[in-house]
């Protein structure tokens, strides 16, 4: 699927979670009828993907389906990006985290972490990796660094393993949820981005080779949030991907800026479309899918 052109290679993975218990006690309808791997059928209308995961998939399948080999591209030299889009409680940081400390629950972050370790052990002696990572959220167009509440430039940490990226990432939660007072009504409302920054140097030939990964958990993609409402600039970096596959029409906006890197020139962009499978949000589901089919 990955190729050398200088084109962005965009993927829309679609992933369904399961009903929670709320939804089966209130008698919701599981909607999705899952038509093999790349297609998805909801109120009659089949909606195709790159890939479509159904509700018992696993962190794991994920991961090895559609992350993996955007950590070989970065390590290549390529930037790359990962975005969770959906309306809220719809399975994003699910996906992207999921649980941090937990071999089977951990999402694609911690995942992408060890897996970065364990390529550079096993890489040539005589190259050198500098890694860095950042980590930081977009709240009304203001960007503010996770690892630092007095710092409005972004923070940038060097990681040396796996758990030193998890206690970055730890940290950068723990500081938004003191800085928070309803975390859920603010997590529905900012994006989350996690930064991971790799350099290689060859000692001999010092010949050098960087690429950049954006982790990035969007706001919920629903009605009245930033994600459903605005058109400009928090939809900007979407319209690109609907319009053209090399120019791209940055906007003053922070989202956009931060993105440009991992957007233009040579990329691998994935974004993950989670969808709710309950009837109770049928509309939004549909919007949803409707928003990732136009992706492609
Ligand atoms: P979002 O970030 O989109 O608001 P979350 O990722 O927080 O949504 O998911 C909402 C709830 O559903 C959480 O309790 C989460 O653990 C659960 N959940 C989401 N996706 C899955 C899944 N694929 N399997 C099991 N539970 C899930
Ligand atoms: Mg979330």
């Amino acid at each position: 699927m990955a190729d050398a052109t200088s084109e962005c290679n965009i993927k829309v993975l679609c992933r369904f979670r399961p009903l929670n218990q709320s939804e089966i006690l209130r008698g919701d309808q599981f909607i999705p009828t899952f038509l093999g791997d790349d297609s998805v059928s909801v109120g009659g209308r089949s909606y195709v993907f790159d890939r479509v995961f159904p509700t018992n998939t696993t962190q794991e399948q994920v991961y090895n389906t559609c992350a993996k080999q955007i950590v070989k591209d970065v390590l290549g030299g390529y930037n790359g990006t990962i975005f969770a889009y959906g309306q809220t409680a719809s399975g994003k940081t699910h996906t992207m985290e999921g649980k941090l400390h937990d071999p089977n629950q951990m999402g694609i972050i911690p995942r992408i972490a060890e897996d970065i370790f364990n390529h550079i052990f096993g890489m040539d002696e005589n190259l050198e990796f500098h890694i860095k990572v950042s980590y930081f959220e977009v709240y009304m167009d203001k960007i503010r660094d996770l690892l630092d509440g007095l710092c409005t430039g972004c923070t940038e940490r060097f990681v040396s393993s796996p758990d030193e990226v998890m206690d970055v990432i730890d940290e950068g939660k723990n500081n938004r949820h003191v800085a928070v007072t309803n975390m859920n009504e603010h997590s529905s409302r900012s994006h989350s981005i996690f930064l991971i920054n790799i350099k290689q140097e060859h000692v001999e030939t010092e010949q050098k080779l960087c690429g950049k990964l954006y982790l990035v958990d969007l706001a919920g993609s629903e009605k009245g949030s930033p994600m459903g409402t605005a058109e400009e600039p928090f939809r900007n970096p979407f319209s690109f991907i609907r319009k053209s596959k090399t120019h791209v029409p940055y906007r003053d906006s922070k989202m956009t800026r931060i993105l440009q890197d991992s957007l233009g020139g040579n990329c691998r962009t994935t974004m993950f479309i989670c969808c709710s499978p309950s009837s109770f949000n049928d509309a939004e589901t549909k919007s949803t899918l409707m928003f990732g089919q136009r992706a492609k």
